[in-house]
């Protein structure tokens, strides 16, 4: 691994080297010795998916919670300091262990100094009925934004219509636990207490709304704009970034008022065919001309730079026996997604990316499909930076700075690219 890693350095010398091995460590996945898991650390608050390569129940089997990120640096390869978010495979060649000071190794080799992300100072803090914010808002971006799962399931799975890449019900199933007294809704009252808590950590710069779909899109708009009044009544002066469905053009104004700056209207992948296969959801009750539509409208609301859907990258490479539909070529598949990312961006939207993470029990993890290489990630970088440049976009507002060293950004390195 090691060794085809440093050949990938040498064969994208455009790309800063902790792009190369986060992207890496995002696919495979982080193994943690028991010993570096003593250490003092914010543990993972498993709000949305579970995003971790093994099966909840291997993992819950390991006495504690892995930390909700990483940050690797220095080593033989001089890393900058780079965030990644913590997704946990037993059979993953990086591992994490204690030898003096945590460090990242790779075929048994030590090749980064590593830090756990620390327990952010709001946490801990008791909310009514005893529980305690970071049930409510736990921190991602390293501690730079309180992150609020609202609605912790999605309809879509009482229909099978989910999202074949997503494992949110079953991530409520096997980690609601962690937040006993909380049902799938968390009640507005005590996210807008949650909210106004973590507003006092200096390090927190944002927070975010989000959670599973309502099917009935004007429920589901007043649920979530419920919400956003709810915490801006008390919580003003905090951004605030709202993940949702591609909500109707003409109750956005409603959004904008009630003080969300950053709008997520998650396409997940951009081949036409592909995305009424894997989000037929989504598909189905809005449909994928609309959700476009509405997205590019979107950015008259919020501005430029303020509407940035995210898109699963590597999805469109997913292939099995079961799903035999996904692209074979890495160039095939980066020149569909640039297609999508030019089409917006020539349209003042600003997409971004999560690294796809195959979780066991979402449909793709069932039906055994494959996950994209290496350059697949590199290659789409690239063309994501080329086309920032052509169209002189700038980065997705909500996601905090950019550039090598200093992007926060926990589950993909497409900011890590560049200032
Ligand atoms: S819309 Fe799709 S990705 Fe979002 S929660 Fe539902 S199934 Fe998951």
């Amino acid at each position: 691994m090691l060794r085809s890693l440093l050949e990938i350095m040498d064969r994208y010398p455009d790309l800063p080297r902790e792009v190369i091995l986060k992207e890496s460590i995002l696919l495979n996945g982080l193994s943690f010795s028991d010993s570096a898991l003593q250490a003092s650390y914010q543990e993972k608050a498993y709000y949305l998916f579970t995003f971790d390569p093994d099966d909840p129940e291997h993992v819950k089997g390991r006495g504690r919670v892995v930390p909700q990120e990483v940050r690797i640096s220095g080593g033989p390869l001089g890393l900058r300091a780079t965030v990644i978010q913590s997704r946990h495979s037993s059979r993953s060649p990086f591992r994490v262990d204690l030898e003096e000071n945590l460090k990242l190794f790779v075929d048994g080799q030590p090749i980064a100094d590593v830090e756990f992300v620390p327990r952010p100072s709001y946490y801990g803090q008791a909310l009514r009925d005893g529980i305690r914010v970071e049930e409510v808002a736990p921190a991602i971006y390293w501690g730079e934004t309180a992150d609020v799962t609202a609605y912790r399931i999605c309809e879509y799975w009482n229909v099978n219509q989910q999202c074949k890449f997503c494992d949110i019900n079953e991530n409520f199933r096997s980690w609601g636990h962690l937040r006993k007294g909380l049902g799938a809704v968390v009640p507005r009252e005590l996210v807008a207490d949650a909210v106004e808590v973590a507003s006092r950590d200096p390090g927190v710069r944002r927070y975010l709304i989000t959670g599973g779909t309502i099917r009935d899109g004007l429920k589901e708009a007043e649920f979530y704009l419920q919400y956003v009044k709810e915490v801006e009544e008390r919580v003003s002066s905090l951004p605030a970034r709202l993940n949702t469905q591609a909500l109707r053009v003409e109750v956005l104004p409603r959004f904008y008022e009630a003080g969300v700056d950053y709008y997520h209207p998650n396409l997940e992948v951009w081949d036409e065919k592909l995305f009424a296969l894997i989000s037929p959801g989504k598909n189905l009750n809005i449909g994928r001309d609309e959700w476009i539509r509405r997205t590019v409208e979107a950015v008259k609301v919020f501005g430029v730079g303020n509407v940035s859907p995210n898109f699963v990258a590597g999805i469109e490479m997913a292939y099995s026996p079961d799903f035999p539909h996904g692209f074979r070529k890495v160039e095939e598949a980066v020149k569909s997604t640039a297609s999508g990312i030019e089409f917006l961006m020539s349209r003042d939207v600003t997409p971004k990316f999560d690294t796809w993470g195959l979780e066991p029990r979402s449909w793709f993890g069932i039906h055994g499909v494959s996950l994209p290489p290496l350059e697949y990630y590199l290659e789409l970088y690239r063309a994501y930076r080329d086309l920032r440049r052509k169209y002189g976009m700038p980065w997705p507002r909500g996601l905090g700075e950019a550039g090598p060293g200093v992007s926060r950004v926990p589950a993909s390195g497409f900011m890590d690219v560049e200032f």
